[in-house]
Formats: structure tokens, sequence, C-alpha cells
């Protein structure tokens, strides 16, 4: 049962009365459990096709590269995109359906962090030539911590800079750190965030205003995920911004 209170006033501004209601919300819980149950069973489903025909077009590619068809391969490399697009927006339904049954698992082992942003924004600079990231990585920090699943949220963050940065040509990452934390900061020169929605980003499903909505595609998960796993790790995460400026996320974990 869910209850609620609602106290009745006079003229006088006394209460002379309480309403009490108490609303019987079994069968709500029930509907979330299968919904969330559903997105499970639904999100696994479509992992297995999406894998194997990403295997096969990666084939594909190769084979016609080695024809010497570079028309076609192109093609057969943008079908190859799009499914990592598609394996990504399943892998983040994935991983809403393991937050919320609390089955998220955590691997920690001790990284040199610096390598890894590195590694990554190597990774990106390859998938986005028209931005160019700049690094200052200097927290020589040894990190304990999932190295998967915070790469992750470094992805996550390098992608969000570059996708709702689109009429700007650079990204700054910066690693350092600071009082026992390491940070780790993605600045662009995009869109940016208004102050009185900043707080809301990091809300299951919150996306960019309506009307931008076709211009920048996305379920509005990511940074939802990358929120519980900086939680989950035991860290903070955070976004500075100007509408109109760009916009900073940052995240910090305790370095051990
Ligand atoms: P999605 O990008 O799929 O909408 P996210 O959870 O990654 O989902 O982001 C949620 C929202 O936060 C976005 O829709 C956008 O409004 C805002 N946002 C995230 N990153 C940025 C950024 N670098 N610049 C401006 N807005 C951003």
């Amino acid at each position: 049962f869910s209850f609620t209170y609602k106290p009745i006033k006079d003229a006088n501004g006394q209460v002379y009365a309480i309403i009490h209601a108490a609303t019987d919300v079994t069968k709500l819980v029930q509907l979330q459990q299968q919904k969330d149950e559903f997105l499970g069973i639904a999100s696994h489903e479509l992992k297995t096709p999406v894998t194997s025909i990403k295997a096969y077009a990666q084939v594909l590619e190769r084979m016609i590269r080695s024809e010497g068809d570079e028309k076609k391969a192109t093609m057969v490399r943008k079908m190859d995109q799009q499914l990592n697009r598609l394996t990504g927006l399943i892998g983040d339904l994935l991983d809403v359906t393991k937050i919320q049954s609390g089955k998220m698992t955590f691997n920690p082992i001790e990284f040199d962090f610096d390598a890894v942003v590195e590694d990554i924004v190597d990774e990106m600079q390859h998938i986005s030539s028209k931005h160019k990231i700049i690094c200052n990585l200097e927290s020589n920090a040894i990190v304990f911590a999932d190295k998967e699943r915070i790469g992750q949220v470094i992805t996550n963050f390098l992608s969000n800079a570059i996708k709702y940065s689109t009429d700007a040509d650079e990204i700054d990452v910066a690693t350092y750190s600071q009082n026992g934390e390491v940070i780790l900061s993605v600045r662009d020169y995009g869109i940016g965030i208004s102050e009185d929605l900043q707080h809301l980003v990091f809300d299951q499903f919150y996306r960019v205003d309506g009307n931008l909505q076709h211009t920048y595609p996305g379920l509005g998960l990511g940074l939802y995920i990358s929120a519980e796993i900086i939680k989950s790790e035991g860290g903070r995460i955070w976004v500075e911004s100007t509408a109109g400026e760009g916009a900073t996320f940052f995240f910090a974990l305790k370095i051990k």
C-alpha cells in the first residue's frame, strides 16, 4: 500500500481534519516487474542475431576490400557502424535491467588510469576525425576498479561530447590527482546544458529538449548508467556547463 496524508485547514489556517488515503500498489509493482523482465529478455534476444550479423559484415568487408571494390567495402563498413550503434543501444538496455534488478557485477582490478584514458581517446579519435581530441593526462594514478565499466563511462562522456558539439572541432580531455582522488574531465564546445536542467541529465530517460531530439538521437540512458557505475565504485560524477558554450563532464574515483 502507498499512503498519503492531506491536512484540511479552516479559514484561520488551523488544521481541523486530515484525510488519509491508502492505495493498493500491488498491481503497479507487478506491472513494473513484468516490464523489467520483458526488457531484459527482449534486449538479450536482440543481442544474439545482431552479434552474428556484425561478424558476417566484418568478413564481407574484408572479402570485398581484397577484391579491390572500395565502393562496396565502404557500404559494408557503414552497415558495420550502424550495427555498432545498435549493439550499443541494446547494451544500454541490458545494463538498465541489470541495474534495476541489482545484478550489475563489478570485477575490480588495478590499472594505470592515464593509459586506459589514452587508449579510449585513440579509439574515439579513429572513429570521429571531425573533432581533434586534445589530451592532458597527468593523474599518474593506479586505480582499483572495474576497468571495463570505467572505460564505458569515459567512452560515454566522449561520444556525448562528439554528438552534442557538431559545430565545434575540439574536445579536451584531462586527468589529474587531487586530495586522494583521480579526476577525469571531458570538455566540449557544443550546445551545453542550461543550469536549471543540469541536475536532470543523470536521470533515467532524461533527453535533450523536444525539438532537438531528431538532431541528437538517443535513449537517454548513457549518463544514467555512467552515474550508477561511478556511484557503485564509490566515486562522484557531475557536470559544469553554460548553455550555448559547451559542457564539461567529470568523475572522481578514490585512489587506493
Ligand atoms: P542520450 O545522449 O542518449 O540522450 P545521455 O544519458 O547520454 O543520453 O544524456 C542525457 C542528456 O544529457 C542528453 O539528451 C542531453 O540533453 C544531455 N547531454 C549529455 N551530454 C551532453 C553534452 N556533452 N552536451 C550537452 N548536452 C549533453
